[in-house]
């Protein structure tokens, strides 16, 4: 531990550019996702990654709540992401914040660019994220989930979204922010990725970097998409039982 002013700061590289716990700064923390984890919803996924335990659940195409959101032309797509009073070390005041509000906009908007939802005029698709467990990364865990969900739903989409946040540590570029290297590092940069086409289509940024090292960061989570894409993928095949097309990796 170092010390700024009063607050103790942790050393959050080692000397052998090792993170705080233990992490290579191109790997990710373990990744566990469980499709169709709930039988209510018309879709689900349950995902652990490292810390962070996040449900989704997707209900719809169905009628729309409330009714003036209704779109002629096609569905609309609600997404609401919440954190449970309990899934953080100090207790969350629990209900709808600013920071819930920006993060349910942000995700909503990622999957209306992949979802036809043209396909489903005058409909709703209503998208729940539940974090029962923080632990930094919970819009891309949340966006993963939510992703594995729309899809055990049957909703038709143009991909997946796989997602993750890079960010600066201790003066290096890192994938995969934890709690720790999020609170006291430089920089943090969640995104999400369409990979067939290599598209953006959720990119935010906390903290300052160079043009250099956010290209550099934008090419590792680009990386570390693709294969969290691969764990997403793996997750809809157990859950249906289909073997990995031959040649592809599983
Ligand atoms: N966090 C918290 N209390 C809050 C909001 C966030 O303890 O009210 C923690 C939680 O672990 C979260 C992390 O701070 O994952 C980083 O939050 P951020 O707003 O950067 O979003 P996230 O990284 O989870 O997408």
């Amino acid at each position: 531990m170092g010390s700024v002013g009063a607050k103790e700061v942790p050393v959050l590289l080692s000397p052998e550019g090792l993170r705080i716990d233990g992490r290579k700064l191109d790997e990710l923390r373990p990744l566990r996702i469980q499709a169709g984890a709930l039988h209510q919803a018309d879709g689900s996924a349950f995902v652990e990654w490292g810390a962070n335990k996040v449900m989704a659940a997707v209900y719809g195409p169905r009628e729309v709540h409330p009714r003036h959101l209704q779109q002629n032309d096609k569905a609309v797509i609600q997404c609401r992401y919440n954190m449970a009073a309990f899934s953080v070390d100090e207790r969350k005041r629990p209900g709808i914040d600013r920071r819930s509000q920006e993060i349910s906009k942000v995700i909503g908007e990622a999957f209306e660019s992949v979802v036809f939802a043209e396909e489903f005029p005058r409909t709703s698709i209503d998208i729940y994220i539940e974090v029962l467990q923080a632990n930094a990364g919970t819009r891309c865990a949340g966006l993963v989930a939510a992703s594995v969900a729309l899809a055990d739903a049957g909703i038709p989409m143009v991909d997946l979204l796989p997602a993750v946040a890079v960010g600066k540590v201790g003066g290096a570029i890192a994938l995969d922010l934890k709690k720790e290297e999020d609170n006291y590092g430089e920089a943090d940069l969640p995104m999400a990725l369409v990979p067939q086409s290599g598209r953006l289509v959720l990119l935010q940024m906390e903290g300052h970097m160079s043009e250099d090292e956010l290209a550099r960061a934008l090419d590792l989570g680009v990386k570390g998409c693709r294969d969290i894409y691969e764990t997403m993928k793996q997750a809809l095949r157990e859950r249906y039982a289909i073997e990995p097309a031959h040649g592809e990796s599983a």
